[in-house]
């Protein structure tokens, strides 16, 4: 990729190098044929002018030659010359002829005759150059007119060879201005003749310069030429006036058989700028030209690139996603959304039994075949993922196989490209089938209506618990139990905070819990039930087994209302105790308790007192009323008995069929002797009719009383025999008493 940039900037640079000496080569030519052309200009100037210079020579050698040695010149013939010569020169002005005092004797301009030019500088130059015979150009000068001119004069000895005056040629400049015009090729030229002592008399130019400049300065062109010490020559330099840079050509006008004290200098120039205008506009041009082919070929070259990369990696990261996805069984698609052209991969068709291609890349195709029950939502779900209001397009959905079967799959994708607007362009994603695992969720989900159903109806309370301690489930028994809605009791706190109100228990309860819960997570999950006191939502207080199972962070709990069933085992217990019939203790609850009585009063060193009571003649009474009757008669005397004995920790037992006993701690013999008395009264009292009785005409007892201090020579039932020994005692005393046994001990 960078040697690609090199070999770019290297083209570029080889291109501008070969632009750069190609222009300064152009450059050079166009100088050089510039140059010639000059040269070739001002060559021309001095040409035509030296021929002009030659035949005013020539006309005045012939009149010098003419008037030598002429002892007297006819002024009338000699004019007549004079004028024939003029009429025939162009270029010259005036012809004239000044004897030696420097008087004017004859011109073609008969108003100058007479006049006296001796002071002329071009008078004095030829008579000064009469020994050379040079012809004299005069230093250009301001007629009367006010035109530029010239003088040519050439000095004319007598017979003696001595100075005897000087013809002269006055040329006018302007007549040579048709001829530096006819030079001059382009409208920036100029074109002149300058005096050999700097004056520039004649120019001609676009715009109008002035003549009269005077060109000797430093630094000039005409400088240059007069340093060159050349005839000919072209030189690059500011020109006088104005200090335009030109390129200049300058000729001196020096006809090779023609003395001339000074020379005229012919020159052709041009604006040096204006020279390269067309170069300098073509040189602009290719350097624009080269910067912008610079500029597009790296923007090319960066395009082009870019377009390699992401073509590169669109394969790339699509065969390694087809790869990949080829492993895990997933159909790959790309869509163009602009197109509507969507490539389904190979697998993606083989997921559902199509041909590849059988969709020719087509999206109503796909749409075509989704199930009529879940077509809308998922192009719903690709809709919002285009809008943006979704970042991933997901969607489950069946699709139509080849075989008319559906299956589920699972698409996700997302918009890899979006044009200026932000709109998605390009979307690609992959196609998983779910159809098992969607099944599988179906009966799942279904299974889970099920147990939510039962667990609901289920006739013990159950609830839900999550990590956070919410109560995310309560069926309807735990409702009903505790009756605390999910705004009352949101979590298990508030829950607790009712159910069980004393702070004490509560403390406890909540300790036993998470010592449970403790021990469930450990083991296998399970909570063994524990019986609870909680406080039901009516007030009343239940009992509860309480156990549940652990699964994670959360927990179920069972709640097993145990209160009946506590109730009636409470009843089944007390049933093995009490008597049924009379609702006394029974035989065996008396004698645990004489037993226990018996080892509390031996450690207190109390005495305990025994009372054995027989209802008198009862065999007789239930012959007599009958059975019944005898159960009632047991039930009332039992009664009695029990009225009787007021004492909390006195008992009163049936000690089987009509026979009762007191065990009474902490009492001595005469107040059991008191009591038994008291009893038998208060069963006479009752006056339950017993006509059969020979003692009275209602239901009487007897009884037999027995004390002791128990010790560890006697026994409980030593104590029992005693009593019973007295109430037999009583019965054969006559019946409806008591016996303590006193006469026989005093
Ligand atoms: P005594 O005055 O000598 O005690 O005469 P008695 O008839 O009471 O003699 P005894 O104590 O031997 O009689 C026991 C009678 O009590 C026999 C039985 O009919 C009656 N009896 C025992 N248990 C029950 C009972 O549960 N219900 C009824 N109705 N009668 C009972
Ligand atoms: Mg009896
Ligand atoms: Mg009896």
């Amino acid at each position: 990729m960078r040697r690609a940039w090199f070999a770019l900037a290297l083209g570029w640079l080889a291109l501008g190098v070969l632009l750069a000496v190609g222009l300064y080569l152009e450059r050079e030519e166009i100088e050089a044929r510039e140059r010639q052309r000059l040269a070739h200009q001002a060559r021309t100037i001095e040409i035509n002018l030296g021929r002009q210079l030659d035949a005013v020579n020539h006309v005045l050698t012939t009149l010098a030659r003419d008037l030598q040695g002429l002892p007297e010149v006819n002024p009338v013939w000699l004019h007549e010359r004079l004028t024939a010569f003029n009429d025939a020169m162009t270029g010259v002005r005036t012809l004239v002829w000044i004897d030696a005092e420097g008087t004017v004797r004859a011109a073609s301009r008969p108003e100058l005759v007479g006049r006296n030019f001796a002071e002329r500088a071009y008078f004095q130059a030829a008579r000064a150059a009469l020994a050379t015979g040079n012809l004299v150009v005069s230093p250009p000068f301001r007629t009367d007119l006010g035109v530029w001119a010239i003088t040519l004069a050439r000095p004319v000895p007598d017979a003696t060879g001595a100075f005897a005056g000087v013809v002269t040629a006055t040329l006018d400049p302007e007549e040579f201005a048709d001829l530096l015009d006819s030079v001059r090729y382009a409208p920036d030229m100029l074109a002149g003749l300058v005096h050999g002592d700097g004056l520039r008399f004649l120019v001609r130019a676009e715009q109008p310069e002035p003549a009269g400049a005077d060109l000797a300065q430093p630094g000039t062109v005409f400088m240059q030429h007069r340093a060159s010490g050349q005839a000919a020559g072209v030189y690059r330099g500011v020109t006088q006036p104005g200090g335009v840079q030109r390129l200049v050509a300058l000729h001196t006008i020096q006809p090779p058989d023609l003395r001339m004290d000074k020379a005229l200098v012919a020159a052709a120039g041009r604006d040096w700028q204006a020279i390269f205008a067309g170069w300098r506009s073509v040189a602009l041009g290719l350097g624009a030209a080269w910067v912008l082919l610079g500029l597009a070929a790296a923007a090319a070259l960066h395009l082009l690139q870019r377009w390699r990369v992401e073509a590169w990696q669109h394969a790339q990261a699509l065969a390694a996603q087809e790869a990949a996805l080829q492993a895990t069984n997933q159909g790959v698609w790309d869509w163009d959304v602009a197109s509507g052209h969507v490539y389904f991969s190979p697998v993606w068709h083989a997921m559902l039994g199509y041909a590849n291609d059988a969709l020719e890349g087509r999206l109503d195709a796909w749409m075509s075949r989704l199930h009529a029950e879940d077509a809308v939502g998922a192009r719903a779900a690709l809709q919002r993922h285009l809008d943006g209001a979704a970042p991933f397009y997901d969607s489950t959905h069946r699709v139509r196989c080849k075989d008319g079967s559906y299956r589920w799959l699972h698409d996700r994708g997302r918009a890899i490209a979006h044009d200026a607007q932000g709109r998605p362009v390009r979307v690609i994603g992959t196609s998983s089938d779910v159809t098992e695992a969607t099944q599988q969720a179906l009966k799942l989900r279904e299974t889970e209506r099920v147990l939510r159903h039962l667990m609901n109806d289920m006739p013990i309370g159950l609830c839900m618990v999550d990590e956070a301690h919410r109560i995310y489930f309560r069926n309807r028994r735990f409702l009903e139990d505790f009756g605390h809605t999910e705004a009352e009791t949101p979590t298990l706190h508030e829950w607790t905070l009712r159910a069980y109100p004393e702070d004490d228990y509560r403390r406890v309860v909540g300790r036993t819990w998470k010592q449970a819960m403790a021990l469930a997570a450990h083991g296998g999950g399970e909570i063994p039930a524990r019986d609870y006191r909680i406080v039901a939502h009516d007030g009343t207080l239940r009992t509860m087994a309480i156990g549940g199972l652990v699964f994670g962070q959360h927990f179920l709990a069972t709640f097993v209302d145990r209160t009946e069933q506590q109730a009636q085992s409470e009843a089944l217990r007390k049933l093995a105790y009490i008597d049924g019939l009379t609702g006394l203790a029974n035989r065996r609850h008396f004698d645990t308790t004489l037993q226990a009585e018996w080892r509390r009063c031996r450690r207190s060193g109390k005495p305990l007192a025994l009372v054995m009571l027989d209802i008198d003649h009862f065999k007789r009474y239930n012959d007599r009323y009958g059975h019944p009757q005898g159960d009632e008669t047991l039930k009332a005397v039992a009664t009695a008995l029990r009225t009787g004995l007021a004492r909390p920790h006195d008992l009163v037992a049936r000690y089987g069929g009509e026979e009762f006993v007191c065990l009474l701690p902490e009492c001595n013999l005469a107040g059991a002797y008191h009591k038994a008395q008291a009893l038998c009264r208060a069963v006479q009292a009752l006056g339950l009719e017993h006509k059969a009785s020979s003692v009275a005409d209602v239901v009487t007892i007897s009884a037999g009383v027995a004390c002791q201090v128990p010790d560890g020579e006697s026994t409980p039932e030593a104590l029992l025999a005693q009593a019973d020994a007295h109430l037999y005692r009583a019965k054969q005393a006559g019946r409806n008493r008591a016996d303590d046994g006193t006469d026989v001990l005093s």
